[in-house]
């Protein structure tokens, strides 16, 4: 059966109403344009994949990304300042560090809790003028035609709606089928390595040091979070990932105790654990007609410089801002799918992409080599970060996501 109630036209249909499509649809509203974010999992009841137990750092740009879009209130007060970030490899001699005082600013970032994210992202949607969601409800096929796209909505078995839009952005996650339905497809390529996230509560004040510990078996990333616990994600390979998934909360506390070492003293009262796999993956282009790929569709990360949703937001930045300039100088005949605006926005979003990708890619080979000639660059690399004033300066405007050029909500102004 095909739903048709004459609410099904609409300037944009956004894919996926997860942590970067729900960021898209608040960064839209001040444009007045009629809005559906289509989302697959029902809210609630602890499913949707985007909204979990895991931590995000923010970076200084998407802090001021969600000031400038008015969320950022709602989410300060369970977000975590990381003033300092303490870089170390297991058993070696060199560890690097960055400063929010040595570089003028008040954090380098902030830790939120994904869920407590998605609450804020939720009540903003359910609140936004001109957003409508559609949930639960699946995307099942695309046809982008030339003057619109037609996006068939599964909302229970044997019940499809049909929507029309000017534009459909795809924001349905690092294995998107909308990708492949709107014709672009994708390189996939698997690290053989699994993050077991989870927190816990350290006996030391975390002091707002985020840490990086690099260990022979894989990185270990651990932020400070409210109520003094930490976070971690310690990336290690499938196998170990399932023995270790299958230890006692004690004994694995003893594990991550003993890799991580003592610079938190004892652990104590771990939480819930999850292992997620890991994979680099990339769109072959992030446009087609009247189609946009945006965050995890486009390009999927490893999370050892917890960069992916930063470089996800700084997208919705960019399109939004693309869009809202077309926008003033069309008037009227304003099209949100037109191929010269999203020619623009791919242009804009290629080098910060292809720069990230390559860094989060070199640096999981560079930490995993066993090879004493990458051992080495290693050591000198992070005794050269600390040493050279600027190349840890440009270091530190990258981690902060304020390198090149950046979009109006990225710097924390308004759309227009
Ligand atoms: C362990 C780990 C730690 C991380 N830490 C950090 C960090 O510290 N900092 C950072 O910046 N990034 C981090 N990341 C990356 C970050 O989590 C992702 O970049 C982010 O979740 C991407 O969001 P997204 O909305 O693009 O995709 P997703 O979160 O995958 O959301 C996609 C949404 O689309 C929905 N969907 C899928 N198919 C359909 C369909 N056909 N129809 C309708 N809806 C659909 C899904 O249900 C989902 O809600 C981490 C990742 C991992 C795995």
């Amino acid at each position: 059966m095909v739903v048709t109630d004459g609410d099904s036209a609409f300037d944009i249909v956004i894919a996926g109403g997860g942590m970067i499509g729900s960021s898209l649809a608040l960064a839209l509203a001040p444009l007045g344009l009629k809005i559906a974010v289509v989302e697959a999992v029902p809210r609630g009841g602890g499913q949707q994949p985007s909204f979990d137990d895991r931590s995000t750092a923010l970076s200084r740009s998407s802090q001021k990304f969600f000031s400038a879009i008015d969320l950022w209130s709602g989410i300060e007060s369970s977000a975590t300042p990381i003033r300092h970030i303490h870089v170390s490899d297991r058993g070696r001699f060199g560890f690097s560090h960055l400063d929010a005082g040595e570089q003028g600013v008040e954090a380098l970032g902030y830790v939120v809790i994904n869920r407590v994210l998605g609450e804020v992202l939720q009540a903003g949607i359910d609140n936004a003028t001109g957003v409508k969601l559609l949930c639960p409800a699946k995307i099942v096929s695309v046809y982008n035609d030339v003057d619109d796209v037609r996006v068939t909505v599964e909302e229970q078995v044997d019940q499809h709606r049909e929507l029309r839009c000017r534009l459909l952005v795809a924001a349905d996650g690092a294995n998107s089928k909308v990708r492949s339905m709107i014709g672009l497809s994708a390189t996939q390529k698997p690290y053989d390595q699994h993050a077991v996230i989870g927190n816990l509560l350290p006996e030391k004040t975390h002091n707002n040091i985020a840490y990086e510990r690099f260990t022979p078996n894989g990185p270990i990333a651990m932020l400070p979070v409210a109520d003094d616990r930490a976070a971690f994600v310690w990336t290690m390979d499938p196998q170990e990932a399932s023995r270790v998934g299958a230890l006692s909360d004690v004994e694995f506390t003893q594990e991550l105790q003993s890799a991580f070492g003592y610079r938190l003293g004892q652990f104590s009262r771990i939480g819930k654990r999850a292992a997620y796999p890991l994979s680099l993956s990339k769109a072959s282009a992030l446009v087609a007609r009247r189609s946009v790929v945006i965050g995890n569709a486009a390009h999927g990360l490893h999370p050892v410089a917890g960069q992916g949703f930063n470089l996800g937001l700084r997208d919705v930045a960019a399109l939004a801002e693309s869009l809202a300039d077309a926008q003033r100088e069309s008037g009227p005949a304003f099209d949100p799918g037109n191929p010269d605006t999203l020619g623009d926005y791919a242009e804009w979003r290629k080098s910060d992409q292809q720069k990230l990708v390559g860094f989060t890619d070199g640096l999981v080979k560079l930490f995993a080599s066993q090879l004493r000639p990458l051992k080495t660059l290693r050591n000198l690399g992070m005794w050269g970060f600390d040493l050279v004033p600027g190349f840890r300066g440009l270091f530190a405007r990258h981690t902060m996501g304020l390198a090149g050029r950046l979009p109006r909500l990225s710097r924390g102004l308004p759309l227009k």
